[in-house]
Protein backbone atom coordinates (compact mmCIF):
# COMPACT_ATOMS: atom_id res chain seq x y z
CA UNK A 1 0.00 0.00 0.00
CA UNK A 2 2.71 2.24 0.82
CA UNK A 3 4.28 1.71 -2.46
CA UNK A 4 1.39 2.65 -4.07
CA UNK A 5 0.14 5.40 -2.48
CA UNK A 6 3.83 6.88 -2.69
CA UNK A 7 2.92 7.46 -6.55
CA UNK A 8 -0.31 9.77 -6.09
CA UNK A 9 0.42 10.86 -2.29
CA UNK A 10 2.96 13.27 -1.77
CA UNK A 11 5.43 10.69 0.48
CA UNK A 12 2.14 8.40 0.78
CA UNK A 13 0.94 10.74 3.80
CA UNK A 14 -1.26 13.59 3.94
CA UNK A 15 0.59 15.04 6.98
CA UNK A 16 4.36 15.07 7.28
CA UNK A 17 3.56 13.63 11.12
CA UNK A 18 2.48 10.41 9.23
CA UNK A 19 5.33 10.01 7.19
CA UNK A 20 7.52 9.51 10.86
CA UNK A 21 5.84 6.34 12.02
CA UNK A 22 8.03 3.27 11.43
CA UNK A 23 8.73 1.14 9.64
CA UNK A 24 7.29 2.95 7.19
CA UNK A 25 3.94 4.96 6.97
CA UNK A 26 0.86 2.68 8.26
CA UNK A 27 -2.66 2.38 6.39
CA UNK A 28 -5.74 1.22 8.43
CA UNK A 29 -8.68 -0.23 7.37
CA UNK A 30 -11.47 0.10 10.47
CA UNK A 31 -11.24 1.40 14.22
CA UNK A 32 -13.41 0.61 17.08
CA UNK A 33 -12.46 1.26 20.82
CA UNK A 34 -9.34 1.58 21.37
CA UNK A 35 -8.16 -0.91 18.45
CA UNK A 36 -7.46 0.06 15.19
CA UNK A 37 -7.11 -2.47 11.74
CA UNK A 38 -4.15 -2.09 9.81
CA UNK A 39 -4.65 -2.92 5.98
CA UNK A 40 -3.06 -6.51 6.66
CA UNK A 41 -5.76 -7.31 9.04
CA UNK A 42 -3.68 -6.63 12.22
CA UNK A 43 -5.94 -5.65 15.34
CA UNK A 44 -4.01 -2.96 17.21
CA UNK A 45 -4.23 -1.65 20.52
CA UNK A 46 -3.96 1.98 20.17
CA UNK A 47 -2.46 4.62 21.84
CA UNK A 48 -2.00 7.06 19.37
CA UNK A 49 -5.95 8.03 19.07
CA UNK A 50 -4.98 9.68 15.88
CA UNK A 51 -2.63 11.94 17.59
CA UNK A 52 -5.03 12.63 20.26
CA UNK A 53 -8.49 13.39 19.26
CA UNK A 54 -9.92 10.47 19.98
CA UNK A 55 -10.84 10.55 23.62
CA UNK A 56 -13.89 8.46 23.35
CA UNK A 57 -11.86 5.91 21.36
CA UNK A 58 -12.83 5.16 17.80
CA UNK A 59 -16.57 5.09 16.38
CA UNK A 60 -17.96 5.61 19.59
CA UNK A 61 -21.56 4.41 18.66
CA UNK A 62 -23.12 6.90 20.25
CA UNK A 63 -21.56 9.89 18.79
CA UNK A 64 -21.74 8.12 15.62
CA UNK A 65 -25.25 7.81 15.79
CA UNK A 66 -25.69 11.29 16.74
CA UNK A 67 -23.41 12.85 13.95
CA UNK A 68 -24.96 10.73 11.56
CA UNK A 69 -28.62 11.81 12.37
CA UNK A 70 -27.53 15.65 12.50
CA UNK A 71 -25.98 15.34 8.84
CA UNK A 72 -29.27 14.27 7.80
CA UNK A 73 -30.57 17.54 8.13
CA UNK A 74 -27.52 19.36 5.91
CA UNK A 75 -24.10 19.53 6.02
CA UNK A 76 -22.77 22.32 6.20
CA UNK A 77 -25.39 25.82 5.93
CA UNK A 78 -22.39 27.83 6.44
CA UNK A 79 -24.83 30.08 8.40
CA UNK A 80 -25.77 29.77 11.94
CA UNK A 81 -27.88 26.77 13.57
CA UNK A 82 -28.60 26.17 17.28
CA UNK A 83 -26.59 23.14 17.89
CA UNK A 84 -23.21 25.71 17.36
CA UNK A 85 -24.68 28.25 20.19
CA UNK A 86 -25.43 25.45 21.81
CA UNK A 87 -21.79 23.90 21.57
CA UNK A 88 -20.56 27.91 22.41
CA UNK A 89 -22.58 28.11 25.35
CA UNK A 90 -21.47 24.88 26.45
CA UNK A 91 -17.95 25.69 26.24
CA UNK A 92 -18.67 29.29 27.80
CA UNK A 93 -19.86 27.02 30.90
CA UNK A 94 -17.13 24.89 31.45
CA UNK A 95 -13.86 27.17 30.42
CA UNK A 96 -12.83 29.98 32.45
CA UNK A 97 -11.90 32.21 29.63
CA UNK A 98 -14.85 31.73 27.14
CA UNK A 99 -16.85 34.73 27.41
CA UNK A 100 -16.73 34.90 23.54
CA UNK A 101 -16.10 32.15 20.74
CA UNK A 102 -15.57 31.28 17.27
CA UNK A 103 -15.25 27.72 15.79
CA UNK A 104 -12.44 26.82 13.13
CA UNK A 105 -11.28 23.51 11.65
CA UNK A 106 -7.62 22.92 13.07
CA UNK A 107 -6.06 24.22 15.71
CA UNK A 108 -3.31 25.81 13.76
CA UNK A 109 -5.83 28.06 12.36
CA UNK A 110 -7.48 29.07 15.81
CA UNK A 111 -3.64 29.75 16.93
CA UNK A 112 -3.86 32.14 13.79
CA UNK A 113 -6.58 33.98 14.56
CA UNK A 114 -5.72 34.22 19.04
CA UNK A 115 -2.36 35.64 17.62
CA UNK A 116 -4.09 38.31 15.19
CA UNK A 117 -6.06 39.23 18.06
CA UNK A 118 -3.10 39.48 20.36
CA UNK A 119 -1.38 41.95 18.27
CA UNK A 120 -4.36 44.14 17.42
CA UNK A 121 -5.46 44.88 20.87
CA UNK A 122 -1.78 45.28 22.11
CA UNK A 123 -0.78 47.09 19.44
CA UNK A 124 2.53 45.35 19.96
CA UNK A 125 3.65 42.83 16.95
CA UNK A 126 5.68 40.48 18.66
CA UNK A 127 5.05 37.31 20.32
CA UNK A 128 7.16 35.09 22.66
CA UNK A 129 6.73 31.61 22.20
CA UNK A 130 8.66 28.79 23.88
CA UNK A 131 11.34 26.52 22.60
CA UNK A 132 9.59 22.74 21.60
CA UNK A 133 6.45 23.94 21.79
CA UNK A 134 3.93 23.44 18.87
CA UNK A 135 1.42 25.57 17.67
CA UNK A 136 0.53 24.00 14.35
CA UNK A 137 2.31 24.70 10.78
CA UNK A 138 1.70 27.84 10.17
CA UNK A 139 4.42 30.63 9.27
CA UNK A 140 4.40 32.93 12.10
CA UNK A 141 4.42 30.80 14.58
CA UNK A 142 7.11 27.97 12.61
CA UNK A 143 10.19 28.87 14.97
CA UNK A 144 11.51 26.59 17.63
CA UNK A 145 9.51 23.48 17.06
CA UNK A 146 12.53 21.20 17.05
CA UNK A 147 16.24 22.45 16.96
CA UNK A 148 18.75 20.67 17.72
CA UNK A 149 21.35 21.08 20.10
CA UNK A 150 23.86 23.06 18.30
CA UNK A 151 21.25 25.22 16.85
CA UNK A 152 19.79 26.51 20.06
CA UNK A 153 21.99 28.98 21.13
CA UNK A 154 22.53 30.41 24.53
CA UNK A 155 19.38 29.82 26.86
CA UNK A 156 19.20 33.93 27.83
CA UNK A 157 18.14 34.58 24.25
CA UNK A 158 17.79 31.25 21.83
CA UNK A 159 18.21 31.34 18.07
CA UNK A 160 14.78 31.44 16.19
CA UNK A 161 15.31 28.57 14.33
CA UNK A 162 12.73 28.20 11.70
CA UNK A 163 11.02 24.22 11.33
CA UNK A 164 12.15 24.01 7.68
CA UNK A 165 12.03 25.24 4.10
CA UNK A 166 9.47 27.65 3.09
CA UNK A 167 9.42 30.01 6.17
CA UNK A 168 10.23 33.74 5.51
CA UNK A 169 13.38 35.02 7.14
CA UNK A 170 11.57 38.23 8.27
CA UNK A 171 9.16 36.27 10.18
CA UNK A 172 11.72 35.24 12.69
CA UNK A 173 11.96 39.12 13.38
CA UNK A 174 8.78 38.56 14.87
CA UNK A 175 9.40 36.07 17.50
CA UNK A 176 11.02 35.35 20.74
CA UNK A 177 11.96 32.13 21.43
CA UNK A 178 12.64 31.43 25.03
CA UNK A 179 13.36 27.91 26.75
CA UNK A 180 10.02 27.38 28.85
CA UNK A 181 9.41 26.77 32.36
CA UNK A 182 12.17 29.57 33.30
CA UNK A 183 10.39 32.65 34.80
CA UNK A 184 13.23 34.66 34.88
CA UNK A 185 13.92 34.47 31.45
CA UNK A 186 10.33 35.73 30.86
CA UNK A 187 10.47 38.72 32.76
CA UNK A 188 14.14 39.42 31.24
CA UNK A 189 12.59 39.24 27.99
CA UNK A 190 9.36 41.61 28.44
CA UNK A 191 11.22 44.06 30.50
CA UNK A 192 13.89 44.68 27.69
CA UNK A 193 10.74 44.20 24.79
CA UNK A 194 7.70 44.86 26.24
CA UNK A 195 6.93 48.00 24.17
CA UNK A 196 7.22 45.45 21.10
CA UNK A 197 5.97 42.12 22.64
CA UNK A 198 2.12 41.68 22.19
CA UNK A 199 1.34 37.90 23.65
CA UNK A 200 2.90 34.60 25.21
CA UNK A 201 1.56 32.02 23.35
CA UNK A 202 2.25 28.80 25.09
CA UNK A 203 0.86 24.98 25.94
CA UNK A 204 -0.03 25.20 29.73
CA UNK A 205 1.25 21.81 30.37
CA UNK A 206 4.38 20.93 27.19
CA UNK A 207 2.61 17.75 26.39
CA UNK A 208 4.28 17.43 22.79
CA UNK A 209 7.67 17.02 24.18
CA UNK A 210 8.20 14.87 27.71
CA UNK A 211 4.46 15.83 28.78
CA UNK A 212 6.01 18.45 31.33
CA UNK A 213 4.29 20.23 33.68
CA UNK A 214 4.62 23.67 34.61
CA UNK A 215 7.11 24.27 37.64
CA UNK A 216 4.56 25.46 40.69
CA UNK A 217 3.73 28.89 40.44
CA UNK A 218 4.99 29.07 36.55
CA UNK A 219 1.67 29.89 34.71
CA UNK A 220 0.63 32.28 37.88
CA UNK A 221 4.05 34.19 37.18
CA UNK A 222 2.93 34.33 33.22
CA UNK A 223 -0.32 35.67 34.07
CA UNK A 224 1.27 38.41 36.19
CA UNK A 225 3.84 39.39 33.90
CA UNK A 226 1.10 39.43 31.31
CA UNK A 227 -0.64 42.05 32.97
CA UNK A 228 1.91 43.89 34.06
CA UNK A 229 3.52 44.33 30.95
CA UNK A 230 0.22 44.68 28.79
CA UNK A 231 0.59 41.66 26.53
CA UNK A 232 -1.78 38.93 25.96
CA UNK A 233 -1.82 35.31 27.43
CA UNK A 234 -2.63 32.50 24.97
CA UNK A 235 -2.65 29.26 26.03
CA UNK A 236 -2.64 26.90 23.44
CA UNK A 237 -5.20 23.38 24.74
CA UNK A 238 -5.42 21.71 21.78
CA UNK A 239 -3.75 18.72 23.82
CA UNK A 240 -4.95 19.32 26.99
CA UNK A 241 -8.25 20.73 26.40
CA UNK A 242 -11.14 18.52 27.67
CA UNK A 243 -8.26 15.69 28.23
CA UNK A 244 -6.67 17.23 31.46
CA UNK A 245 -9.95 18.56 32.41
CA UNK A 246 -13.22 19.67 30.78
CA UNK A 247 -12.32 23.29 31.44
CA UNK A 248 -9.15 22.27 30.36
CA UNK A 249 -5.58 23.03 31.77
CA UNK A 250 -6.86 26.37 32.72
CA UNK A 251 -8.98 24.81 35.31
CA UNK A 252 -6.65 22.49 36.19
CA UNK A 253 -3.60 24.85 37.00
CA UNK A 254 -6.69 27.83 37.70
CA UNK A 255 -4.80 30.10 35.61
CA UNK A 256 -7.08 31.88 33.36
CA UNK A 257 -5.32 32.99 30.18
CA UNK A 258 -6.95 35.81 27.40
CA UNK A 259 -7.61 33.86 24.35
CA UNK A 260 -7.02 30.06 24.20
CA UNK A 261 -7.27 27.20 21.70
CA UNK A 262 -9.12 24.01 21.87
CA UNK A 263 -9.05 21.49 19.60
CA UNK A 264 -8.26 17.35 19.41
CA UNK A 265 -10.54 15.71 21.92
CA UNK A 266 -12.91 18.76 21.36
CA UNK A 267 -14.88 17.23 18.31
CA UNK A 268 -13.36 13.51 18.89
CA UNK A 269 -11.63 12.88 15.39
CA UNK A 270 -13.85 15.81 13.44
CA UNK A 271 -12.45 18.79 12.33
CA UNK A 272 -13.40 21.15 14.90
CA UNK A 273 -11.33 24.10 16.74
CA UNK A 274 -12.57 26.85 18.69
CA UNK A 275 -10.97 30.09 19.61
CA UNK A 276 -12.42 30.89 23.31
CA UNK A 277 -11.23 34.23 24.61
CA UNK A 278 -12.04 37.50 27.00
CA UNK A 279 -14.40 40.07 25.72
CA UNK A 280 -11.58 42.56 25.34
CA UNK A 281 -9.61 40.20 23.15
CA UNK A 282 -12.70 38.55 21.33
CA UNK A 283 -14.62 41.80 20.49
CA UNK A 284 -12.67 43.52 17.73
CA UNK A 285 -13.77 40.27 15.65
CA UNK A 286 -17.62 41.74 16.90
CA UNK A 287 -16.67 45.60 15.23
CA UNK A 288 -15.14 43.70 12.25
CA UNK A 289 -11.85 45.08 12.95
CA UNK A 290 -10.32 41.93 13.28
CA UNK A 291 -11.19 39.42 10.53
CA UNK A 292 -11.35 35.92 10.69
CA UNK A 293 -13.18 33.30 8.18
CA UNK A 294 -12.94 29.56 7.09
CA UNK A 295 -15.63 28.07 4.50
CA UNK A 296 -16.05 25.00 6.44
CA UNK A 297 -16.26 26.49 10.03
CA UNK A 298 -18.83 25.02 12.31
CA UNK A 299 -19.55 22.23 10.07
CA UNK A 300 -22.76 20.62 11.10
CA UNK A 301 -20.83 17.02 11.26
CA UNK A 302 -18.16 18.90 13.64
CA UNK A 303 -20.52 20.74 15.71
CA UNK A 304 -22.49 17.39 16.68
CA UNK A 305 -19.58 15.36 16.96
CA UNK A 306 -18.58 17.36 19.80
CA UNK A 307 -21.82 18.19 21.64
CA UNK A 308 -21.75 14.49 21.79
CA UNK A 309 -18.38 14.41 23.00
CA UNK A 310 -18.89 16.79 25.88
CA UNK A 311 -21.99 15.11 26.50
CA UNK A 312 -20.20 11.69 26.95
CA UNK A 313 -17.60 12.87 28.79
CA UNK A 314 -19.71 15.13 31.00
CA UNK A 315 -22.70 12.66 31.89
CA UNK A 316 -22.98 10.39 35.50
CA UNK A 317 -20.73 12.91 37.30
CA UNK A 318 -17.85 12.82 34.58
CA UNK A 319 -17.57 8.92 34.39
CA UNK A 320 -15.88 9.00 31.50
CA UNK A 321 -13.76 11.24 32.09
CA UNK A 322 -12.71 9.88 35.62
CA UNK A 323 -12.18 6.31 33.90
CA UNK A 324 -9.86 7.51 31.19
CA UNK A 325 -7.68 9.90 33.84
CA UNK A 326 -7.65 6.62 35.75
CA UNK A 327 -6.54 4.47 33.34
CA UNK A 328 -4.05 6.58 32.48
CA UNK A 329 -2.36 7.12 35.59
CA UNK A 330 -2.78 3.33 36.21
CA UNK A 331 -0.77 2.80 32.88
CA UNK A 332 1.64 5.58 33.74
CA UNK A 333 2.48 4.24 36.96
CA UNK A 334 2.75 0.66 36.29
CA UNK A 335 5.20 1.75 33.37
CA UNK A 336 7.66 3.73 35.36
CA UNK A 337 7.60 0.45 37.72
CA UNK A 338 8.89 -1.39 35.15
CA UNK A 339 11.70 0.28 33.96
CA UNK A 340 12.66 0.67 37.51
CA UNK A 341 12.38 -3.52 38.41
CA UNK A 342 13.98 -4.41 34.92
CA UNK A 343 16.71 -1.47 35.88
CA UNK A 344 16.40 0.12 32.22
CA UNK A 345 16.15 3.87 32.46
CA UNK A 346 13.02 4.67 31.20
CA UNK A 347 11.31 7.80 31.97
CA UNK A 348 7.70 8.73 32.29
CA UNK A 349 5.83 11.22 33.19
CA UNK A 350 2.91 13.54 32.44
CA UNK A 351 -0.41 13.81 34.58
CA UNK A 352 -2.20 10.67 32.96
CA UNK A 353 -4.67 11.29 30.45
CA UNK A 354 -1.69 11.59 28.20
CA UNK A 355 2.05 11.23 29.37
CA UNK A 356 5.18 10.40 28.02
CA UNK A 357 7.45 7.44 27.66
CA UNK A 358 11.35 8.01 26.64
CA UNK A 359 14.84 6.48 26.93
CA UNK A 360 16.92 8.66 29.22
CA UNK A 361 19.64 8.93 32.34
CA UNK A 362 17.90 12.01 33.74
CA UNK A 363 14.85 11.65 36.39
CA UNK A 364 12.75 14.38 35.65
CA UNK A 365 12.51 16.61 32.06
CA UNK A 366 11.53 20.06 33.08
CA UNK A 367 12.15 21.79 29.28
CA UNK A 368 12.87 21.30 26.11
CA UNK A 369 16.86 21.27 26.28
CA UNK A 370 16.34 18.00 29.14
CA UNK A 371 14.44 16.33 26.11
CA UNK A 372 16.89 16.27 23.70
CA UNK A 373 18.90 13.77 26.16
CA UNK A 374 16.28 10.99 25.12
CA UNK A 375 18.26 8.24 23.32
CA UNK A 376 15.33 8.04 20.48
CA UNK A 377 16.90 5.65 18.75
CA UNK A 378 16.33 2.99 21.57
CA UNK A 379 12.60 4.51 21.90
CA UNK A 380 12.34 3.74 18.26
CA UNK A 381 13.52 0.05 19.08
CA UNK A 382 10.64 -0.32 22.17
CA UNK A 383 8.33 1.34 19.63
CA UNK A 384 8.82 -1.78 17.33
CA UNK A 385 9.06 -4.41 19.09
CA UNK A 386 5.74 -3.20 20.42
CA UNK A 387 4.44 -2.69 17.25
CA UNK A 388 5.38 -6.83 16.62
CA UNK A 389 3.11 -7.51 19.95
CA UNK A 390 0.07 -5.34 17.85
CA UNK A 391 0.40 -2.05 20.17
CA UNK A 392 0.55 1.04 18.24
CA UNK A 393 2.44 3.90 19.48
CA UNK A 394 3.62 7.79 18.70
CA UNK A 395 7.33 7.16 17.68
CA UNK A 396 8.22 10.52 19.72
CA UNK A 397 7.23 9.36 23.02
CA UNK A 398 3.62 10.53 23.70
CA UNK A 399 0.92 8.39 24.66
CA UNK A 400 -2.72 9.00 24.60
CA UNK A 401 -5.28 7.22 26.28
CA UNK A 402 -8.92 6.68 25.43
CA UNK A 403 -12.52 6.30 27.92
CA UNK A 404 -12.59 3.01 25.93
CA UNK A 405 -9.41 1.77 26.97
CA UNK A 406 -10.16 -1.19 29.81
CA UNK A 407 -8.18 -2.57 33.02
CA UNK A 408 -7.75 -4.95 30.31
CA UNK A 409 -6.28 -3.44 27.75
CA UNK A 410 -3.50 -1.54 30.75
CA UNK A 411 -2.74 -5.31 31.38
CA UNK A 412 -2.31 -6.09 27.53
CA UNK A 413 -0.15 -3.30 26.87
CA UNK A 414 2.23 -3.64 30.44
CA UNK A 415 3.12 -7.78 29.27
CA UNK A 416 4.09 -6.20 25.83
CA UNK A 417 6.29 -3.56 27.40
CA UNK A 418 7.55 -6.32 29.54
CA UNK A 419 7.83 -8.63 26.91
CA UNK A 420 9.96 -5.60 24.52
CA UNK A 421 12.21 -4.64 27.58
CA UNK A 422 13.54 -8.17 28.18
CA UNK A 423 14.26 -8.51 24.69
CA UNK A 424 15.93 -5.35 24.30
CA UNK A 425 17.93 -5.90 27.40
CA UNK A 426 18.76 -9.57 26.27
CA UNK A 427 20.08 -8.06 22.72
CA UNK A 428 21.69 -5.69 24.60
CA UNK A 429 19.75 -2.68 23.17
CA UNK A 430 19.26 -1.02 26.42
CA UNK A 431 21.36 0.10 28.51
CA UNK A 432 20.87 -0.96 32.23
CA UNK A 433 20.74 1.39 35.05
CA UNK A 434 21.50 0.70 39.19
N1 LIG B 1 -1.21 23.08 19.07
C1 LIG B 1 -0.81 21.93 19.63
C2 LIG B 1 -0.36 21.92 21.05
C3 LIG B 1 -0.82 20.75 18.88
O1 LIG B 1 -0.40 19.59 19.44
C4 LIG B 1 -1.27 20.80 17.54
C5 LIG B 1 -1.29 19.57 16.73
O2 LIG B 1 -0.76 18.55 17.06
C6 LIG B 1 -1.67 22.02 17.01
C7 LIG B 1 -1.64 23.14 17.81
C8 LIG B 1 -2.13 22.11 15.60
O3 LIG B 1 -3.42 21.62 15.48
P1 LIG B 1 -3.92 21.07 14.06
O4 LIG B 1 -3.09 19.89 13.74
O5 LIG B 1 -5.36 20.75 14.31
O6 LIG B 1 -3.74 22.19 13.09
Amino acid sequence: MFERAKRALAGGVSSQFRAMSAPHPMYYERALGSRVWDVDGNELLDFTLSQGPCILGHSHPELLKRVTAAIELGQLFAGQFEEEVLLAETLQRLIPSAQRIRFSSSGSEANHAALRLARYVTGKPKFIKFEGHYHGWFDNVAFGINPKREQLGVSEDPNTIAWGGGIPDELADQVVVLPWNDLTLVEEALSKHHSEIGAIITEPLMSNQGCIEPRPGYLQGLRALCDRFDVALIFDEIITGFRLDLGGAQTHFGVTPDLSVFGKALACGFPLSALVGKERFMSPLERNEVYHGGTLNANNASIAAALATVDILERDDAKAHRHLVEQGKELRDRLGTLGRDLEVPLLVQGPGPMFHVGFTARSEVTEYRDTLDYDTATYGKFVSYMLAQNVRLIGRGLWYISSAHTAEDVDLCLKAAEKALYTMIERQEVERVG
